[in-house]
């Protein structure tokens, strides 16, 4: 008996959109590419709730003829390619002619479109894969195409999109990564009636500030090669301003963005020791090689292309990075305007300093574990102030609690600035000082919620954080969760957070890495894995606010933090699932 059938082509489409069409995003990305195939100067991409109601591209490019705008909708329906060997000389964004077929078998499209010598354009009107109407209309040169009501027909789909303001952020991510190479179109943004971008024309100089604010130009070095292999044109950020997470590092080859793990490689070598330890650089650069070298055929929305000459070019492009970081630094040194410095003043006329006096426990014996208190005071003439814990977040109401358990009253031994090792009774416990840390933050930070780290200090000078867009609507939302952290933070502008206090220990200069990283925690995978956002982001404090593996701890740190960590139900785990303590049996030692 036969069983196989041929599918209907609007199933087939439907398949194929999985592909292509993931998410609101990917269906951006393919109406822009569309419109710069169609060589638009001007485009404008108008989304109303991230996407999910309406996303529309209206370009100014060369239009379409009555019959190509029921066509294009056609699987495998292309002006791009004719024969298989044009895949090695392609010089357009598309060329598999899914994109419009798929989109149309997943929402209600509505295509106008008129070429530049026409009197009168065309609309048509297709919903799931069935044309609903065609009709002359009169409308300006060029496309719009409007999708709208994006996955009606795939509820599957539609329930497993994001948050808008998640679906908004992969929205603007594709929108920058197309507009940061094709500086020479002019865009606009608007979401929601409100225009989020308008970028001019211009240099890619421009294109970046426009995307990310004038002042970002100070923070770039020009990276120029040209040799037979590659012309190189692009941006890299100044060592100084490098950033806790990988967010803006931008490669374009030919105009397309690619992730290419190698050649970012390349980017960041280039940087060698210039950068702090785990920090990384921003960079924008893009690539211009013979078509024929690459191949962008791999999958339709997946980034990766391959390179005939791979090796070379990681050299190339790592020497101009270096030589770009080189050449400028120089330059800066060179330069008399030194950057401000913090000015504290003249002392007043009659002020006599004084010499600050310590005292001691003579009697105290480190061998002796009576729990004998470690404490050196530093007095003043002002007051008795005792310089106990430099970390305030490990100073809590139970430091005093006579019920600690004993480790906590042995001596600590701190082992390579990361281990703290100390006797308990069933053997030595060596403990990882930041998991630790970790682990009694975050226990503190869920039981307790706002009460764990209202100690906060108000900052001398307020600092201000500036973020992208998509960030600092995120920003909006966490608000009131982070002030009921210790924060005092609000919004001067749209991109713009001015922070007064925050809980103790964390440090000004540090603050605008420490809300990106939480953005992007609360953005990846860290988060979304917790059943709640206030976890998700108890975490993401904890994580960052945790006492470094490297930082010298004093003794009652140690003891405090042992106590601590103790007390807590999950000692032996991180949140993050690390282990946090090692034990040696006593019959180990014996061995
Ligand atoms: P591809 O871009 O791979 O060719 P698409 O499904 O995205 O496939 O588009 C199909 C065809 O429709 C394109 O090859 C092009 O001829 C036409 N087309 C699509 N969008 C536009 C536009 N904005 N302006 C002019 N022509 C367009
Ligand atoms: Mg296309």
């Amino acid at each position: 008996m036969d069983i196989i059938n041929i599918l209907p082509d609007s199933v087939a489409n439907q398949i194929a959109a999985g592909e292509v069409v993931d998410r609101p995003a990917g269906a951006v990305k393919e109406l822009l590419e569309n419109a710069m195939d169609a060589g638009a100067t001007q485009i404008d991409l108008v989304v109303k709730d991230a996407g999910r109601t309406l996303i529309q591209v209206i370009d100014n490019g060369s239009g379409m003829s009555d019959s190509d705008a029921r066509l294009c909708f056609e699987r495998h329906a292309t002006s791009k390619i004719q024969r298989a060997d044009d895949l090695f000389a392609i010089h357009t964004m598309g060329f598999r002619g899914e994109a419009l077929a798929s989109i149309a078998a997943i929402a209600q499209v509505e295509l106008r479109t008129r070429l530049h010598d026409s009197e009168l354009g065309t609309t048509v009107v297709i919903e799931g894969s069935h044309i609903v109407s065609q009709a002359p209309t009169v409308c300006p040169r060029g496309t719009s195409v409007a999708v709208k009501n994006l996955f009606y027909n795939v509820p599957a789909r539609r329930n497993f999109l994001k948050r808008d303001s998640v679906e908004m952020s992969h929205i603007e991510e594709v929108f920058r990564r197309i507009t940061l190479i094709h500086y020479d179109i002019a865009f606009t943004l608007s979401h929601n009636g409100r225009v989020i971008y308008d970028l001019k024309a211009g240099s890619m100089l421009q294109r970046i500030a426009g995307l990310y604010g004038a002042a970002y130009k100070e923070r770039l070095y020009a990276v120029e090669e040209e040799t037979d292999m590659v012309k190189i044109r692009g941006f890299v950020s100044r060592p100084e301003y490098s950033r806790r997470t990988r967010g803006e590092q931008y490669l374009f080859v030919n105009g397309r963005f690619i992730k290419h793990p190698a050649l970012s490689a390349a980017v960041e070598r280039a940087y060698n020791d210039l950068l702090p330890e785990r920090t990384y650089p921003s960079y924008f650069i893009g690539l211009q090689v013979d078509p024929s070298r690459i191949d962008v055929n791999i999958h339709p929305t997946k980034t990766e292309v391959k390179f005939v000459d791979e090796h070379a070019l990681f050299a190339i492009l790592r020497s101009s990075v270096k030589r770009a970081l080189g050449q400028f630094s120089l330059a800066t040194e060179l330069s008399f305007d030194t950057p401000e410095e913090f000015n504290i003043g003249p002392a007043p006329k009659d002020y006599v300093p004084r010499q600050p006096k310590i005292s001691f426990n003579p009697d105290y014996n480190p061998f002796r574990a009576s729990g004998a208190q470690t404490r050196i005071k530093l007095e003043e003439a002002e007051g008795n102030k005792t310089v106990e814990c430099r970390n305030e977040l490990v100073d809590s109401p139970e430091r005093e609690d006579p019920t600690r358990p004993t480790a906590a009253s042995n001596t600590c031994l701190q082992v390579q600035n990361r281990y703290i090792v100390t006797a308990i009774s069933s053997g030595i416990a060596i403990i990882d000082q930041q998991r630790a840390h970790e682990r009694v933050l975050y226990d503190r930070l869920i039981q307790r919620g706002s009460q764990a780290l209202k100690q906060c200090q108000t900052l001398l000078f307020p600092v201000n954080c500036t973020f992208t867009a998509a960030d600092a609507e995120l920003m909006e939302e966490l608000l009131p969760e982070l002030k009921s952290y210790g924060f005092d933070i609000s919004a001067l502008s749209r991109t713009t957070f001015v922070v007064s206090a925050t809980p103790a220990s964390l440090k000004d200069s540090e603050l605008q890495s420490f809300f990106e990283q939480l953005l992007s925690d609360y953005k990846g995978s860290t988060m979304q894995k917790y059943s709640s956002r206030s976890q998700g982001l108890c975490l993401s404090l904890a994580r960052q606010m945790a006492v470094k593996s490297g930082t010298v701890l004093e003794q009652e740190e140690m003891h405090q933090l042992v106590a601590d960590l103790f007390a807590c139900p999950m000692a032996e785990m991180s949140p993050t699932g690390k282990r946090i303590i090692t034990i040696v049996k006593p019959e180990e030692i014996m061995r």
